[in-house]
C-alpha cells in the first residue's frame, strides 16, 4: 500500500477511502443479519456499485460466527451515532456535520426536523460516489444535505462556514471511525476548529471501533479465528496513527470546554442492547481499543 502523505487523495478503491467501502459491507451484513440493532438499506448498493470482488464475496458468502463479528461490532456503532443524532434533533440542535462521512446515509435514514441541515465532510471523491450512487437508486435525503469535499488535515472548517454553516447555532459533530487516520498535530487541529465553532450547547459525538490497530496482535487473534480475515490485503498499520502520538479524545474534550456524558467502549455499547460478546470480540476489542464518546460544550 502506497504511505501516507500529507496531501494524500484518495477514492472508494484506494487508500483512506476503501475503509468507507469496507464499513459500508460490515453494515450492509449487519442489517440483513439476525435481529439487527441498526439496519442501513442502502449499505450493500455502495458494494455493489464498487464492484469489489472481495466484499462482494463477503456479502454473498454464508455468515460464520467470526464473519460476523465485524459487522455486529460495526452495527452497534451506527447504532449509537444514530441515537446521538436522534436525541441531538429532539433536543432541537437542528444543525449536524459529519466529519468523515464517508458512506454513511444518515441523512437519508434518520427522521430529521423539517428545517434542519446536515454537512457531510469527506474526501470529494468518496462524497461524490456516495450522491452519485444514491442518487441511481432513486433516494432523497430526508434533511438539506450539503456535501462539502475537503481535507480534515486542512481549511475544511473555512468550506464549512462558505457553505453556510452557523457558529452562533449548536451544532451536533460526529467523528466516527475518522481520528485513527489522523496525525495527533491534525487530530488536535482538528478538534480545535470545531470547538472554535461550536455554541454552547453544542454536541459531539466521537467514536471508533478501532482507536488502535497493531498488526502482529490482530494477527494472533485471527490465528484462532480465521474468519476475522476480512481486512483483504489492506494493511491498516499504514494508514492509522496510533494513539499513543495522539491525545485521548475524551481527555482532550474535557480540557477544552466540552463536559463529557458517556465514555465507553463497544463492549458497553453491545451491553446497552443486552448483549454479552463472545470471547472473540473481547479479544478483538483488547487489540483493536475501541472508544465511544459524548459531550456537550459548556
Ligand atoms: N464515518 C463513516 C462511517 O462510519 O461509515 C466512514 C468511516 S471510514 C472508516 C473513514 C472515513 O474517513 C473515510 O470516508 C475517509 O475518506 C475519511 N477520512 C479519513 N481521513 C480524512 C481526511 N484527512 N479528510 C477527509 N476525510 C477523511
Amino acid at each position: 500500500m502506497t504511505p501516507r502523505a500529507d496531501d494524500d487523495r484518495w477514492d472508494i478503491h484506494t487508500g483512506v477511502g476503501y475503509t468507507a467501502l469496507v464499513v459500508a459491507a460490515w453494515r450492509a451484513l449487519h442489517t440483513a443479519g439476525p435481529d439487527p440493532v441498526a439496519a442501513d438499506d442502502w449499505a450493500r448498493a455502495f458494494v455493489e456499485a464498487a464492484a469489489d470482488p472481495y466484499l462482494s464475496g463477503l456479502l454473498d458468502a454464508a455468515p460464520t460466527a467470526d464473519t460476523a463479528v465485524f459487522p455486529t461490532l460495526y452495527g452497534v456503532q451506527t447504532r449509537f451515532f444514530d441515537e446521538f443524532f436522534t436525541a441531538a434533533s429532539a433536543a432541537g440542535i437542528a444543525q449536524a456535520v459529519i466529519l468523515g462521512a464517508g458512506l454513511d446515509t444518515r441523512c437519508y435514514r434518520l427522521g430529521w426536523p423539517d428545517e434542519s441541515v446536515v454537512f457531510e465532510v469527506d474526501q470529494p471523491a468518496v462524497l461524490r460516489f456516495k450522491t452519485a450512487v444514491l442518487a441511481e437508486r432513486g433516494a432523497r435525503p430526508a434533511t438539506r444535505r450539503v456535501p462539502i469535499g475537503a481535507d480534515l488535515r486542512g481549511p475544511w472548517a473555512e468550506s464549512l462556514l462558505a457553505a453556510g454553516f452557523e457558529p452562533g447555532r449548536p451544532c451536533a459533530w460526529s467523528v466516527e471511525g475518522v481520528l485513527p487516520y489522523l496525525t495527533g498535530a491534525d487530530q488536535d487541529a482538528l478538534l480545535t476548529a470545531l470547538t472554535t465553532l461550536s455554541a454552547a450547547g453544542s454536541r459531539i459525538a466521537i467514536g471508533a471501533l478501532g482507536s488502535h490497530f497493531d498488526a502482529e496482535q490482530f494477527a494472533a487473534v485471527t490465528a484462532e479465528h480465521p474468519g476475522l480475515q476480512i481486512f483483504r490485503d489492506v494493511d491498516f498499520s499504514a494508514l492509522t496513527h496510533p494513539p499513543e502520538q495522539r491525545a485521548d479524545p475524551a481527555d482532550w474534550l474535557e480540557r477544552h470546554g466540552w463536559a463529557l456524558t458517556r465514555v465507553g467502549t463497544t463492549l458497553d455499547l453491545q451491553a446497552d442492547h443486552g448483549a454479552s460478546p463472545p470471547a472473540v470480540m473481547v479479544a478483538v476489542d483488547r487489540v483493536l481499543r475501541s472508544q465511544y464518546v459524548h459531550a456537550t460544550r459548556r
